[in-house]
């Protein structure tokens, strides 16, 4: 059943995104060759603790960590290492905020020092393929529409979209109904409404959409271990329209990089604060 929100659960569901899109911010100053994933998680369980909220993942269905940090092969559901991140790497970093009975929940892909143009243009295309699913989100069009806009964009460019994990509902719970597959059937599916809150985010593997899960019960890596990307925003309905409610801003600001990709998604531009 979908749980459609009043406008005073979008504002904390928002509060909760904006936690994680600072946190996100925090660690793309703090990734580099050498670093760890495991220190990441220390860093990042920290700064959420310190500003108010609870590390979403941490003991949902008994995750280790606060991230979930994936390199390369690795699709998402990664568990934090000690082994150093290198030169070239490219690592999906997903997070998770519990505050004020209401989740955040997104993610990106990282550059680890100079990454291969193959690789960049695999997130660039993830990337975008996220917004075009966000633009599908409107008054009138169905779940499908979403699904169909990632998978089209993912596939013109001949990469592999993953099937078996999804996009979702976001609120009082981490994972609620409905669920947003990254590929599908134009004017399928429920209709979108507002109050409708998602976290959409497509899984995108550079070569076959075949992936393999590890013994730990928890990483999915690609099945020819070629890179695989993960972009996630957390988007509310709202008049009709699709309103972001996190922002990868503070990575940006964080890297020094100029982006205006989320300002038409937004009613009012967003203020950075400090992170
Ligand atoms: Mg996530
Ligand atoms: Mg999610």
């Amino acid at each position: 059943m979908i749980i459609y929100k009043r406008k005073d659960e979008i504002e904390r569901i928002r509060q909760s995104a904006l936690l994680v899109s600072k946190t996100l911010g925090m660690i793309a100053r703090e990734l580099k060759p050498g670093v760890t994933g495991l220190y990441l998680d220390k860093l990042a369980e920290e700064y959420i603790r310190d500003h108010g909220g609870i590390p979403g993942f941490k003991g949902l269905y008994d995750f280790p960590n606060t991230l979930c940090i994936s390199p390369n092969a690795q699709v998402v559901h990664g568990i934090p290492s000690d082994k150093p991140f290198e030169e070239g790497d490219i690592v999906s970093i997903d997070c998770g905020v519990y505050m004020n009975g209401f989740y955040g929940d997104h993610a990106y892909t990282f550059e680890v020092g100079e990454v291969d143009e193959e690789v960049k243009k695999l997130l660039r295309v993830t990337k975008e393929a996220l917004y075009k699913g966000i633009d599908q989100m409107r008054k009138g069009k169905r779940l499908g529409d979403i699904s169909h806009a990632i998978q089209t964009h993912a596939e013109s460019h001949g990469y592999g979209v993953v099937k078996e994990l999804v996009g979702h509902g976001l609120g009082r719970k981490m994972h609620e109904d409905p669920q947003v597959p990254n590929y599908g059937k134009p004017g399928r599916g429920k209709k979108l409404k507002d109050g409708l809150v998602l976290a959409i985010e497509p899984m995108i593997n550079m070569g076959t959409e075949r992936i393999n899960q590890l013994a730990d019960g928890w990483t999915i890596l690609t099945a020819d271990g070629k890179p695989s990307a993960h972009f996630e925003h957390d988007v509310a309905l709202i008049n009709g329209k699709p309103e972001i409610l996190s922002t990868f801003y503070y990575i940006y600001d964080a890297l020094g990089m100029e982006s205006d990709e989320e300002d038409m998604f937004r009613n009012q531009p967003l203020v950075l604060e400090n992170y």
